[in-house]
């Protein structure tokens, strides 16, 4: 279990940093949640920033599955 849960979403995102390559889908797809760091690695910026169904589309389009949430229980919901 990563970071701690978020207050409204009540969801954890972490992100592989050994996976991401860091072309930023996932900062486009929802650029309030993800950003890159000058290392041009995705950071959770806010995890409450937008819609859990567009956070979960987001960890869907990251091509190599670097973005793992999870649900309040600690259950991994993506990927
Ligand atoms: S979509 Fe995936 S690989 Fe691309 S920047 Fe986001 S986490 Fe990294």
């Amino acid at each position: 279990m990563p970071a701690e849960v978020s207050a409204r979403n009540r969801i954890a995102i972490e992100v592989d940093r050994a996976l991401c390559y860091g072309f930023g889908d996932c900062v486009d797809t929802v650029p309030a949640v993800f950003a890159l760091d000058d290392e041009d690695t995705a950071i959770v910026l806010d995890p409450d920033a937008a819609p859990v169904d567009d956070i979960l589309d987001a960890a869907q389009n990251c091509p190599v599955d670097a973005i793992v949430v999870y649900d309040e229980g600690g259950d991994q919901i993506y990927p």
